[in-house]
């Protein structure tokens, strides 16, 4: 049994707010933001609309429906979408693609990213009536099942120049976008700049404890409002939310360097361990993935063994983990967590 608190890697998700963010939602001033009345909800979509350099943003409940609302803004039914491999889209939204947009997915590259040339190959010729449109191109950055990595910008650039040559839209799975700009140092805007929609989310390394944003044109924007409301996300005081946000951006925003350095730490750590394999150049944000071979512990085995430490990771495959830092994990919870580890990896 442990006696000291749990270490939880499980996800960025598991922060709770501390006290001086919900303070700030307590004094946030509210209205009804099904009349645009909301003051804090307000003031937080004007700030992602500038930050991402993009002429309005909506805000929204979760993650996921902001990535379902960009796929029925940008798409119709029984189109095709062209994503990386093991997609957010894909594998974490329960099949929402094709049951809200009707859309099938396909998954091209390997380790969350893909080339122009690989986008280019997979768009369908329209040439005959027997294929699905391809009709968009999602990126996710950072990657999530990829192990957090970043997404080279010079190829975003060309992806979505040639996506627009084809006449496909583009929209970025940036729910950790956070953690890609303060890893490549590139800002938020630029990362952003070649893609017609973009997502932000709130509850992962900002720590709020929920929202997401959509940022695009005034007109796209519009269109995710319907959507929206259709997916019964429309909320009415908000702000006690978008005040977190904000909260989040102003004081949580610059520290995700700790998290990055925290998750190199626990990789470096893990990455001999016998029956280990574990890619250091894909640990580029706060997410840790290791794979274990045959005749080592399995995935299952692992999370319940360090379950009984005080550990907390998540299983991603039969054989595949993931650990993830973020503002509840300190540096000496890292350092003790990696230690753990690897003493149950032997
Ligand atoms: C977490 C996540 C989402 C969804 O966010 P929720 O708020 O959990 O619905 C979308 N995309 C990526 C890449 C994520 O990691």
């Amino acid at each position: 049994m442990t006696t000291s608190p749990t270490i939880d890697l499980r996800s960025d998700t598991v922060t709770r707010p501390t006290d001086a963010m919900r303070a700030a939602m307590a004094a946030a001033p509210v209205g009804d933001d099904q009349y645009g009345e909301d003051p804090t909800c307000n003031q937080l979509q004007a700030r992602i609309a500038e930050m991402l350099g993009k002429e309005a943003a909506l805000w929204l409940p979760s993650g996921t429906m902001a990535n379902q609302v960009a796929l029925r803004v940008l798409t119709r039914p029984g189109d095709e979408v062209i994503v990386s491999r093991e997609c957010h889209a894909g594998w974490h939204e329960t099949g929402g693609s094709a049951a809200n947009a009707g859309v099938q997915l396909v998954e091209i590259g390997s380790g969350g990213v893909f080339t122009a040339a690989e986008l280019e190959a997979a768009i369908k010729p329209r040439s005959l009536p027997v294929y699905a449109p391809s009709t968009l191109v999602e990126i996710e950055n950072t990657h999530n099942r990829s192990g957090g990595i970043v997404f080279p910008q010079d190829e975003v650039v060309r992806i979505c120049a040639l996506a627009r040559r084809h006449g496909l839209a583009s929209f970025l799975d940036g729910a950790r976008l956070w953690n890609a700009s303060i890893a490549s140092g590139v800002p938020e805007a630029e990362l952003a700049a070649p893609f017609d929609l973009v997502a932000v989310s709130f509850s992962k390394g900002l720590g709020a404890p929920g929202g997401s944003a959509l940022a695009g044109s005034k007109e796209l924007i519009a269109a995710a409002n319907r959507h929206r409301r259709m997916l019964g996300g429309a909320m009415r005081q908000v702000g006690i939310l978008a005040a977190a946000a904000t909260f989040g951006l102003d004081h949580h925003r610059e520290r995700l360097a700790e998290d990055h350095a925290n998750a190199r730490l626990l990789a470096e750590a893990l990455a001999d361990c016998p029956g280990v394999t574990l890619e250091l150049s894909s640990v580029q944000t706060n997410i840790v993935i290791f794979h274990l071979a045959a005749g080592a512990l399995d995935a299952n085995t692992l999370v319940a063994r360090a379950r009984e430490r005080g550990v907390l990771v998540n299983a991603f495959s039969a054989r595949t983990v993931r650990a993830v830092t973020h503002l509840d994990v300190s540096r000496e919870q890292a350092e003790r967590g990696a230690e753990i580890l690897r003493e149950l990896l032997g």
